[in-house]
């Protein structure tokens, strides 16, 4: 069995190579790990392997691991999950990015109750890019909205998009779906150039990472080639 530090690093020449191949900057791609089900044990495995950022998408159970893991000062804690609005403000105090914003509401509220010591949140808008009716994210025509109100929210830093496209969709039509997220920052960064940076591209995970980095992306949420096999839900 490999170990998580084994995991990390092919996961990183992974990263390098498909970067390498499209032709883009060494730097311009980061790991995500997603350490959702991981034990405090593990995600300490990953620190002492290197890595910082990881996502989580069960609130209380991440909670939970950042108290756990306390004393590490510079980990970057990344909510990639599904957001209850009355659950916000635990998200806006405990994480440095939230990748999974795909209503208004929750954005001001995410705004509005980041403490004014910490600064601006970063958040991607989730895309239902497949327009599919039971995933989460907003759909695509709801974007310039969302993201002429949000650029106005003083609390947060509009970073760019996220989205999950349907794994199981033919290689030609999961590469699409990421060319056109990747299309659409490009069009809402012409359009509102006020907006924020807007230099993010949240896509790409363990089974399509090259994909996605062919195609733009800047994060990859990679969980299981980092850490294993997540044990099934019993
Ligand atoms: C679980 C999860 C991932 C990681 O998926 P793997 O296939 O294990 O790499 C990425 N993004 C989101 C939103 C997830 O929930």
């Amino acid at each position: 069995m490999s170990s998580i530090a084994d995991n990390l690093g092919s996961v990183t020449r992974r990263i390098q190579k498909a970067t390498l191949q499209a032709g883009r900057e060494p730097d311009s791609v980061k790991l995500l790990a997603v350490s959702k089900t991981r034990s405090p044990e593990e995600l300490r495995e990953a620190v002492t392997a290197g890595q910082r950022a990881f996502g989580e998408n069960y609130l209380q159970e991440a909670l939970d691991k950042i108290a756990a893991l306390d004393d590490l000062t510079d980990i970057d804690w990344h909510f990639i999950g599904p957001i209850q609005s009355n659950k916000t403000r635990q998200i806006a105090s405990a994480f440095s990015w939230v990748h999974s914003v795909d209503r208004l509401k929750v954005a001001r509220r995410l705004s509005e109750q980041r403490e004014s010591g910490l600064p601006p949140l970063n958040i991607c808008l989730q895309v239902n890019i497949n327009n599919e009716q039971s995933k989460s994210g907003c759909q695509p025509e709801d974007l310039p909205e969302l993201v002429s109100e949000i650029s106005q929210l003083p609390g947060l830093t509009l970073r760019g998009l996220m989205a999950i496209p349907d794994p199981e969709q033919a290689e030609s039509a999961l590469r699409a779906s990421f060319r056109k997220l990747t299309n659409t920052l490009k069009e809402l960064r012409q359009k509102y150039p006020e907006a924020g940076p807007l230099d993010t591209l949240s896509m790409g995970m363990s089974g399509d990472l090259e994909m996605a980095i062919a195609e733009g992306a800047t994060w990859v949420r990679i969980g299981t080639a980092v850490f294993g096999e997540r044990p099934s839900k019993s």
